[in-house]
């Protein structure tokens, strides 16, 4: 395993960030993880996890060690009459494992297409789209604890997911390096098309299928998200804010536009994107940074952004929500700092 020093992290994040790295490593099997965490130069660094940096935002150069997991295999782990487990090593690229599951006909991933990122990266905010979260298919998480060394293992439940949050967002945050997902994928599936994007673009389709579905899913994605290869983004920059139910129906009596969405009882999710839009922020450009045209969840970082400029923007943005609406938007994104 070679350990680099000084690394230049700007292709390693979508967002196209310039930062260095102190250390940088990226071990392709549990044993070269625990001989890297093993080693008496890091000891005593702060350590950073990392996938394809499509959801983090390097606000600074990192004064530690980062890590980015390379363990590449994929293996069958159990099979039934109805479903299949599947092992799958945290560097696999989610895009890709999801194409490989569809596939082969195996289906509980492909509203997920598209998504960028490292399967390792999957758990920690259970990512989700177009009807479909992470935590539908996932049944186990192998970690290494980065303090103990410890091998673990959690089962979904006690991943404890929830809207773009789990345990690994919460008190184990910083703590683990996921080395596999295993994911339980149904031999007979059946498709959701119950978003209405989705179901819109497959109207015409009799029984769509697994391939269907996905072509559909990223199809709408390329027509809606900028290409991060064309402009730095990571995605939804801030969370839908989950508020209640009796204030979000004040909100709408003022402001027929807002749309609602159901969440847990007694409380709504409101977009983000419109709270964003309504404050006047929908295609604006601030020196380097703005937020899409089309998409105001989307936050933008041009050439010659710093990750402290998109910070500052976001948190802008963050205050004028508040202000305007007694909302409080948080970030999606992780900010990483090493002091
Ligand atoms: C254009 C675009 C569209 C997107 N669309 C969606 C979407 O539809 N739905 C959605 O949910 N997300 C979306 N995202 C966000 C992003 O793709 C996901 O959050 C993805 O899972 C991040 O993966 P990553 O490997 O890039 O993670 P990174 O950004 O590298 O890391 C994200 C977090 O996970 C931690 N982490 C990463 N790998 C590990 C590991 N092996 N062990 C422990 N911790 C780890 C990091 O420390 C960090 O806190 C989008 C992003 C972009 C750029």
């Amino acid at each position: 395993m070679i350990v680099e020093r000084d690394k230049d992290l700007k292709r390693l994040n979508t967002l196209g960030l310039s930062a260095k790295a102190v250390w940088y490593a990226a071990p392709g099997s549990v044993k070269e993880v625990i001989e890297l965490l093993s080693d008496t130069r890091f000891t005593a660094l702060p350590k950073l996890v990392i996938g394809s940096g499509s959801n983090t935002l390097f606000c600074e150069d990192y004064n530690g060690l980062v890590v980015r997991p390379a363990i590449m295999d994929i293996s069958i782990s159990e099979i039934s009459d109805k479903s299949l487990k599947l092992k799958v090593g945290a560097g696999v690229d989610w895009d890709k494992f999801v194409a490989y599951c569809v596939d082969r006909g195996w289906g509980g991933v492909e509203n997920l297409s598209g998504i960028p990122g490292c399967v390792g990266a999957s758990p920690v905010q259970n990512i989700g789209a177009y009807g479909s979260e992470a935590k539908d298919t996932i049944v186990l998480v192998d970690y290494i604890d980065i303090c103990t060394l410890q091998q673990r293992r959690l089962t979904a439940p006690e991943c404890h997911f929830g809207y773009r949050e789990s345990i690994f967002k919460q008190e184990l945050k910083g703590k683990t390096i996921i080395t596999y997902v295993t994911f339980e994928l149904a031999l007979n599936p059946v498709v959701n098309t119950t978003y209405a994007d989705v179901k819109e673009r497959l109207k015409s389709a009799e029984n769509p299928t697994l391939y269907d579905i996905r072509k559909a899913i990223i199809d709408i994605r390329k027509a809606k998200l900028p290409d991060p290869a064309e402009v730095g983004n990571a995605g939804s920059f801030f969370k839908n804010p989950i508020v209640e139910e009796s204030f979000a129906e004040k909100l709408m009596e003022s402001n027929p536009t807002l749309r609602l969405y159901p969440s847990s009882p007694g409380f709504t999710k409101i977009p983000a994107a419109w709270l964003i839009e309504q404050c006047g922020f929908k295609g604006v450009r601030e020196l380097n940074v703005g937020v899409h045209k089309n998409h105001a969840l989307v936050l933008l970082a041009y050439e010659g952004a710093t990750g402290r400029e998109l910070l500052e923007f976001a948190q802008k943005i963050k205050r004028t929500v508040k202000a305007r609406f007694s909302i409080d938007i948080d970030m999606e994104v992780n900010v990483t700092a090493s002091s």
